[in-house]
């Protein structure tokens, strides 16, 4: 059976997969979701001896369901390559108490290259299919990790080109390191005099602006988003849950059927709402526990019913979840509304106009699956210590995040369920937080040694992604005010 998306906001016009994923944001400001979330329906002893791209392709074509067997699997087998430095693609590293799901062997060692390794086949595929003609310029705002992932993954990829706006200061030397030395013919990097929030709030005025929208249609050209807005992003990221307790199964780690915990660092909402769609296919997911750093906007919504941007944003060591707007939140309002486009849209408003918004308690009894945790930036670097002294392994900033949130959810509420800890990038990433975190007396080390110095400490190789930017040249340096960023945009495509 065909399945359809409508926007969050607007649920009486429905799109077919590949156009909800070449539009990536629906013209009303909403998010694309599915008329309904597909089942699994399949054994465990079957999905437990499957590679990560046979699971992908169980779980891709229940939700992209106009793609063809033979498009999608070319799409699968094209994102899920050697660019992973294992053949496991998501590995489960198990210590005493919990088990960690590597989401960071992709090419830019962090977990957005779980989704945007596939997200340009499956644009392409998607504008082969609907007879788009032009180019399709992708637009992006990122906290650090999306930007390069995505780079990467539509470099020089025939009819794209791709724009990334950062937060000039607000993303770690490696992440900014890595994407001012992108190469390819289409790709763009802007720094801009802002947080994440105005990049992202300023790419999504982009998208709306309907005279920019005339300008690039008749230069040939159209939108598309590489942010968690898009659906296919959202889709692939429902595959390592899947991935991840079949595996767990496998190996004896939990029976057929029992619940597995999740905490997720989250920022824009969407690794989360990914293990909710799974669990709302039949995984049986447990509790999911979201876990923010000091800008802890959804713990205080977890607690509270009420979501409050307006407050002071904190630059932290885990600069991805450094965001007061998540906007895949939408979805599971959209979702525990009973899909209620028209209640989705007045909260919306609301949060634009006011910055806040209270949902109603028939909404909140709705969440009792989700907790909220957040862990200080002090909590944080004791947690990479801890972990290291304990065992010898070493976590990035954000898996810490998650880390220190479960030991006090677990300490709480004493639910002793198995878990499974997003770890959502690699610590070579952040190596100067993470080396302070361990020792003190790294803070006067250059960014290089560090990284030479981890090596040391962790037993695991510099990845390449972190070679081949030691002496590559600087070749975008472009920085804006947040105003100018139309007019960079324009000049970038010639308009
Ligand atoms: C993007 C990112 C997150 C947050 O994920 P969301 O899907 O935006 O909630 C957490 N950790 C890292 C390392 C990231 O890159």
């Amino acid at each position: 059976m065909e399945l359809l998306y409508n926007s969050t906001r607007n649920k009486s016009e429905k799109l077919t997969a590949s156009m909800a994923i070449l539009k990536g944001l629906a013209e009303d400001g909403g998010l694309f979701v599915p008329e309904w979330i597909p089942k699994l329906s399949m054994d465990l002893d079957l999905l437990k001896d499957m590679s990560y791209q046979e699971t992908a392709y169980e779980v891709m074509r229940r939700f992209l369901t106009d793609f063809t067997e033979e498009e999608l699997k070319d799409c699968i087998r094209r994102a899920y390559d050697e660019k992973f430095d294992t053949p496991e693609i998501a590995p489960i590293h198990k210590t005493e108490d919990v088990c960690y799901l590597e989401l960071f062997h992709g090419a830019t060692i962090a977990f957005k290259d779980m989704a945007l390794s596939i997200l340009p086949h499956l644009l392409t595929t998607a504008a082969r299919k609907n007879q788009v003609k032009g180019d399709i310029v992708i637009l992006t705002a990122t906290s650090g990790d999306t930007g390069k992932a995505a780079l990467a993954g539509f470099q020089d990829v025939e009819g794209t080109r791709i724009i990334v706006f950062y937060p000039k200061n607000g993303v770690s030397p490696i992440q900014e390191k890595q994407m001012v030395t992108q190469k390819g013919g289409n790709t763009y990097v802007v720094g801009i005099r802002g947080n994440f929030d105005d990049a992202q709030t300023g790419v999504k005025k982009l998208f709306g602006d309907k005279e920019l929208q005339r300008e690039m249609e008749a230069a040939g050209m159209q939108f598309s988003s590489a942010n968690s807005i898009n659906i296919g992003r959202l889709v692939p990221q429902i595959v390592y849950y899947v991935y991840g307790y079949a595996k767990l199964y496998g190996a004896g780690e939990i029976k057929k059927g029992e619940p597995l915990n999740v905490v997720v660092p989250t920022g824009n909402f969407g690794n989360i709402l990914a293990a909710y769609y799974a669990k709302q296919m039949g995984l049986p997911i447990g509790k999911l526990v979201c876990a923010s750093n000091d800008n802890k906007v959804l713990y205080d919504f977890f607690q509270t019913g009420c979501y409050d941007r307006n407050r002071e944003f904190i630059l932290t060591t885990s600069p991805s979840m450094d965001i007061l707007i998540s906007s895949n939140l939408e979805r599971l309002l959209y979702l525990i509304s009973g899909e209620d486009d028209g209640k989705d849209a007045a909260l919306m408003k609301e949060l634009s106009e006011t910055g806040r918004y209270r949902i109603d308690d028939g909404m909140r009894s709705r969440l009792s699956d989700f907790r909220g945790g957040f862990a200080t930036e002090e909590e944080t670097a004791k947690e990479i210590r801890r972990v290291y002294r304990e065992s010898g392994y070493v976590l990035d900033p954000h898996t810490a995040v998650a880390s220190c949130v479960y030991g006090k959810y677990r300490g709480e509420s004493g639910d002793e369920t198995k878990t499974l800890i997003a770890s959502t990038a690699s610590p070579y990433k952040f190596t100067r937080s993470v080396m302070e975190a361990v020792d003190e007396r790294y803070a006067s080390k250059g960014d290089f040694e560090l990284v030479d110095e981890l090596e040391r400490l962790s037993g695991i190789r510099v990845p390449k992604a972190i070679e081949e930017i030691r002496t590559a040249p600087v070749l975008h340096d472009t920085v804006v005010e947040v105003p100018e960023m139309k007019d960079i945009v324009k000049k970038i495509l010639g308009l």
